[in-house]
Order: structure tokens, then C-alpha cells, then sequence
């Protein structure tokens, strides 16, 4: 991040804009929204910035800029119509350190001016560092359908709010936990509308329940990867979290729809590393619920398949502290969607199989006698390092040895990678294509035209 984005306070602030045609007049369309003194000097200007001037909303100096004009400024707009002359004055601003904007000339800016949805006092500023105003202006220009007019009323109604929460509640982290319950996972543009007394109820209604949720665990499903497999509670519980205490897996898309006062703890077990116990992640589970704090337990997938969530659970039941579970999208699912494969077909496969490919002694064994008939199906979770097992395994109890497989690596992510494979060559397969992230085992699931492409008429 070249530009750091920051609300200035323009209260009796001197903001000199040098120039008076079209370009400083964009500039001050915006400038004259805030509560700084605004001087424009130009010999001319043009009719909306004179009518501007004649209604004393910026004071217009009618000569040509001197350097003595930047005294006192505290930022300045080389606006006029002549590059020259604003590279020269922009130089001068910077050697006196003032912060400077030249129309149409990035280098010689200080600052550049964000797009702005202006729902004050409610301010989205879009910037691109200059790479794509184009974008800037596209999302501008979505934001400003999605943003109500209300908006601005609405956080001036919850500015009242606050100050009433704030006598009840004197902690800050309490308070923003109980906003964060107000706000999270709601349907922003719907809420944004709700009338005073609604909010007002809320509010109260939460206030009167305000330790319901304090001190508990909650196991969130993260699913594959991709943020947009989340579900709409998993997003909730992220948002409104105190800890949130997160495996490998867990993608940073995910983590970053937590708050950012949030704590953040990393327990993730790396396959053939030392890491942190199974112990040790109850104890902090534990141990971070009965300080009162809301504890997110964030797994990948589905935080009930092969995410050891019975001895988490255990271990919270015992000392009586509750816990709740979000499901997510687990990884086969997401791996089959990947490949447009039906997990179950009628007349081909009843049932599916969930596999680890390990368990704690080793390589896990199997009921490999139905899963070798012709027609079985499988998923194999944690397989990757066991395919060369999982293969012997499978063809000595007789499943052909041109039985389709299909690996899925990273599913859901934008790295992603679909092996087409066959029992037969597996091994060799996974190595050849350089698969070592988490990947799904589809067993019996073979490649299936694109369901977008078109069959070529022959
Ligand atoms: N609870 C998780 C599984 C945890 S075990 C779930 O429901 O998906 C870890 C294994 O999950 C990995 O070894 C890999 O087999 C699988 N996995 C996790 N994320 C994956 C992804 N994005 N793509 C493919 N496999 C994934």
C-alpha cells in the first residue's frame, strides 16, 4: 500500500486550490463539502466556482499564484489548466512540506483523491493507487446502489445509541462485542432502513441479554477455501468473535471476515512437523471461553469430518461450557463440484465412502473388501502421502486396476489443480503432477464433459 487512507479533520483548515477552470472545479465540488476555508487563486474562474465565491463558500484571490500564497495551507491543489505551472507549484508545496495534489500528475502528488460515496457522514473512499480509475469510478458506482440514502441517518442513529450502551457497558471490548452481535451477518442494506424505534428495540433487546453469548466455543465450518462457500451463520460467529482459534487449512479469504481486534490464534498441525497437541488446543478453548470471551473454533471444511471435534467437544462439556456447531462445505463436496460429479449415481454407487488415508497408527486401514467391488465409490481425505497403499490396498482385493480416479488439489481455490487419473497409475500420477497441498481422492470418479461446453455436432 503506497497511499495511506485517512479522514483529515478540515475544521479551520486553510486548503488553497490554485486555479479556477473545470479541474479545480471537480476538486471543490468535494472540498466545499467539508468545514475548511477554501482559497482560489486564479485570474479567471469559471461560473460555478465565481457563483461559489459571490455566496462566500471560498474566498477567490483574482491574480496569479505567488509562492507566498501556500503560507499557512494546509493542503494544497495545483488545479490549474497548465501541467507546467502545476508541477511548479506542487514543487514549492513539497518543499514546504505541505501536502500536494497536481491535477493529472501522479508524481508530483503528495495525496491523490480517492472516488468518494459521499452518505455523510458515512464515507466510502475507493482508491486504486492510480491503477485503474476506470475500476474505481465501476465500484463507485455499485456501491452507490447498494448504499441507501438512509445511511448517514443511520449512523447518526446509532451515535445516540452508542453513548447509551457506552454508560452500561464502560468496558470498550464489551462494547464493540455487542455491536459487533448488532451488526453481524444482518442484511446491511435492509438494516440500513430500519426505522429509530426498530434499532431502539434491538438494541434493548440485546442489552438484555448481554451475557447469552459471552463464554462459549462455537466449531465453524471455514469450508474448502473460498470465502463465498461460507455460510451466511459462519460469517456471523467470524464477525461477532473474541478468539478465533484456526487450523492450516483455514484460508486468509476466510480469516479476513473477522474483526480486526480479534484475537488470533494459530494451531494448525503441519504433517510431519512437531506442532501444538490436541491437549493444548482444548486447553486454550477452555481456558479463552471461561475469560467470557466469545471463541470461534475455525476448521476447514466441515468441522465434523476428520476435524478431531469430539475431543474438543469433550473437553468444553466437561467443565460445562457451551458449544455450538456451524457446518461448512467439506472439502469432497467441494472437489466433486469441482469436477461437475454427481457423488452418488443411481445405479452405480449407493453409498459413499468418507476416508482418511491416515489415522493415528499409520496408513489407515479399510474395509477394503466392499470398497474393491465394482461400482465403489470413495472420497479420500488426507491421502495424498497414502495413495501408493490406498492402490495395493484396493487392487488386491480385486478393483480394477483401470477403475478412474480423479484427484483434487487446493478445490475451490484459485490455485487448483484436477488430476484425471487411474488406479493403475495413482502414484505415479500425483507425483508426475506435483500435488503436495490438501487434496480429495475421488475413487471411481472419472472426467465428465464441461456442463458449459457445447457437444460438437460431427
Ligand atoms: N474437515 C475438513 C477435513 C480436514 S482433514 C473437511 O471437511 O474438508 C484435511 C484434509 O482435508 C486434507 O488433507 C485434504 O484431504 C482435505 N482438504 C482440505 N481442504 C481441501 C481443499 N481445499 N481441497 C482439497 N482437499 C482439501
Amino acid at each position: 500500500m503506497q497511499y495511506l487512507p485517512i479522514h483529515f479533520d478540515t475544521r479551520g483548515a486553510k486548503i488553497l486550490v490554485v486555479g479556477g477552470g473545470p479541474a479545480a472545479e471537480a476538486k471543490l465540488r468535494t472540498l466545499l463539502k467539508t468545514e475548511a476555508n477554501i482559497i482560489v487563486v486564479d485570474t479567471s474562474v469559471g461560473p460555478e466556482v465565481a457563483r461559489w465565491a459571490e455566496h462566500g463558500k471560498l474566498e477567490w484571490i483574482k491574480r496569479d499564484y505567488k509562492d507566498s500564497d501556500l503560507e499557512g495551507a494546509s493542503l494544497v491543489y495545483a488545479a490549474t489548466e497548465d501541467d507546467a505551472i502545476n508541477a511548479v507549484i506542487a514543487e514549492a508545496a513539497s518543499a514546504r512540506q505541505i501536502p500536494v495534489n497536481a491535477a493529472d500528475q501522479k508524481e508530483a502528488c503528495r495525496f491523490i483523491t480517492p472516488a468518494l460515496v459521499d452518505r455523510a457522514p458515512v464515507l466510502v473512499s475507493i482508491g486504486t493507487e492510480g491503477t485503474s480509475p476506470a475500476l474505481a469510478r465501476a465500484l463507485k458506482a455499485d456501491l452507490e446502489t447498494k448504499l441507501p440514502p438512509e445511511t448517514g441517518e443511520f449512523a447518526l442513529k446509532t451515535k445516540q445509541l452508542r453513548d447509551k450502551v457506552k454508560v452500561i457497558m464502560p468496558d470498550l471490548a464489551d462494547r464493540q462485542r455487542f455491536w459487533a452481535r448488532i451488526f453481524g451477518g444482518k442484511d446491511l442494506s435492509a438494516m440500513l432502513r430500519v426505522p429509530r424505534e426498530t434499532l431502539e428495540a434491538e438494541v434493548e433487546a440485546e442489552l438484555a441479554g448481554r451475557d447469552e453469548s459471552a463464554g462459549k466455543v462455537i466449531l465453524v465450518g471455514a469450508g474448502p477455501g473460498n470465502p463465498d462457500m461460507l455460510t451466511t451463520a459462519a460469517r456471523r460467529a467470524l464477525h461477532a468473535a473474541d478468539v478465533i482459534v484456526y487450523d492450516r487449512l483455514v484460508s486468509d479469504g476466510v480469516l479476513e471476515l473477522g474483526r480486526r481486534e480479534a484475537e488470533y490464534v494459530y494451531v494448525g498441525k503441519t504433517p510431519g512437523e512437531p506442532s501444538i497437541g490436541q491437549t493444548a488446543i482444548n486447553e486454550i478453548l477452555v481456558e479463552k471461553a471461561r475469560e467470557g470471551l466469545a471463541v470461534v473454533r475455525l476448521k476447514s471444511g466441515d468441522p465434523l469430518i476428520f476435524g478431531r471435534a469430539d475431543e474438543e467437544i469433550d473437553a468444553l462439556q466437561a467443565v460445562d461450557i457451551p458449544v455450538e456447531i456451524i457446518p461448512g462445505i467439506t472439502s469432497a463436496a467441494a472437489a466433486a463440484a469441482a469436477i461437475n460429479a454427481s457423488l452418488t449415481t443411481r445405479g452405480t454407487n449407493k453409498a459413499i465412502s468418507f476416508l482418511t488415508g491416515h489415522d493415528a497408527k499409520g496408513f489407515a486401514e479399510q474395509d477394503w473388501v466392499s470398497l474393491a467391488r465394482p461400482g465403489g465409490r470413495a472420497a479420500v481425505y488426507m491421502g495424498v502421502g497414502a495413495a501408493r497403499f490406498i492402490q495395493g490396498r484396493l487392487m488386491l482385493h480385486g478393483a480394477e486396476s483401470d477403475r478412474p480416479v480423479t484427484v483434487v488439489e487446493n478445490a475451490s481455490r484459485p490455485n487448483q489443480i484436477i488430476t484425471y487419473t487411474t488406479l493403475r497409475n495413482l502414484p505415479e500420477d500425483l507425483v508426475a503432477a506435483g500435488i503436495k497441498g490438501p487434496a480429495i481422492l475421488l475413487i471411481g470418479y472419472a472426467e465428465r464433459r464441461s456442463l458449459t461446453e457445447k457437444r460438437l455436432a460431427v
